[in-house]
């Protein structure tokens, strides 16, 4: 991840070096490398517009400040606008004051929700809570019995339609929405504190899905509803999170999959263009394969 585009930017940034002051033409020269940079790792085209326009602005703008060379000083700029672009300050989940806190999944199939819906819990577990996962993916076939078997591996509850269903006919005619709000208030009754509600995707944005996925939110007025995406889907991303944040106005972004040869360009771009904060990393299979996304450390990580 982000390696190819980290090589690009410390080699745009090398040939700054030495220089005294920058001319109008070093900045644009420089904008222009990272620009490409930037496209060359995926990130979406009007994303990288904006970034660029900025950078350009703040380089021909800003005084340098005393301690830094013009070099260190485009590396500051660029490591700022960085951290802006991925949320700014590290996001923490938002706990409800009155339990159980609601956390709704969305996303399309295959981006790694149910995965995650595992790795959070068990994480969420490991920090005291409680939590309990309900299976609201009846769309999929399999996805209950995906649910039930990543939760028994995370040591959590999981409340299925129907406990023990043994056709996937018998829970694909379940209704999705019923399920959602009788699995939290399975949660209520049996005082867990946090509610993860896994939910159907499709392979590609679909009006019945969202229109599901939002039914389910107005069911159960989550504290978070956090977007799963794949970050190896490239410049698809900005589409998909655009038609989610209209469909489900999601609250926090997760990026699944960054253990992928990824270029990365959809961690940049979906923050961006959204405005929402990447607050979670999913980087395997194994439910172990989970970070707390820090922003700053990821701008930092580009900027090696
Ligand atoms: P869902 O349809 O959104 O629930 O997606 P799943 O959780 O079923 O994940 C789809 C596939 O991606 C599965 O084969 C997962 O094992 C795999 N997967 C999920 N998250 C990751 C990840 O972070 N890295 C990798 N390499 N694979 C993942």
């Amino acid at each position: 991840m982000f390696n190819s585009l980290s090589d690009r930017l410390s080699a745009t940034f090398k040939n700054l070096r030495g220089k005294g002051r920058l001319s109008e033409a070093d900045v644009d020269a420089t904008v222009r490398e990272i620009r490409r940079a930037l496209l060359d790792a995926d990130v979406a085209v009007p994303v990288v517009r904006d970034f660029a326009g900025r950078i350009r602005e703040r380089a021909l703008g800003e005084e340098v400040s005393g301690a830094l060379n013009p070099s260190q000083q485009v590396v500051k700029i660029v490591n700022e606008e960085l951290v802006g672009i991925l949320g700014g300050e590290t996001r923490r989940l938002r706990l409800a004051k009155n339990p159980p806190t609601v956390i709704m999944l969305a996303g399309l199939q295959g981006a790694g929700k149910t995965t995650l819906a595992g790795k959070l819990a068990k994480h969420l577990k490991g920090e005291g809570h409680s939590p309990i996962l309900v299976a609201a993916d009846l769309q999929r076939p399999n996805a209950v019995t995906q649910l039930q078997v990543v939760g028994q591996r995370a040591g959590v509850a999981v409340f299925a339609p129907h406990p023990g269903v043994q056709s996937e006919l018998e829970a694909a005619t379940g209704d999705p929405v019923a399920v959602a709000r009788e699995g939290v208030e399975e949660a209520r009754r049996k005082l867990h504190d946090i509610v993860i509600v896994d939910t159907a995707g499709r392979l590609g944005v679909d009006a019945e899905m969202m229109q599901q996925a939002a039914d389910i939110r107005a069911a159960i007025t989550p504290d978070e509803v956090l977007f799963v995406i794949d970050a190896m889907i490239g410049q698809d991303a900005v589409n998909t999170a655009k038609a989610f944040e209209e469909g489900v106005d999601f609250t926090g972004v997760v990026l699944s999959k960054l253990d992928g040869d990824a270029r990365g360009g959809a961690a940049l771009s979906v923050a961006s263009v959204t405005g929402r904060p990447v607050m979670f990393a999913s980087t395997g299979e194994g439910l172990d394969d989970f970070e707390l996304f820090h922003p700053d450390r990821m701008a930092s990580r580009i900027l090696d």
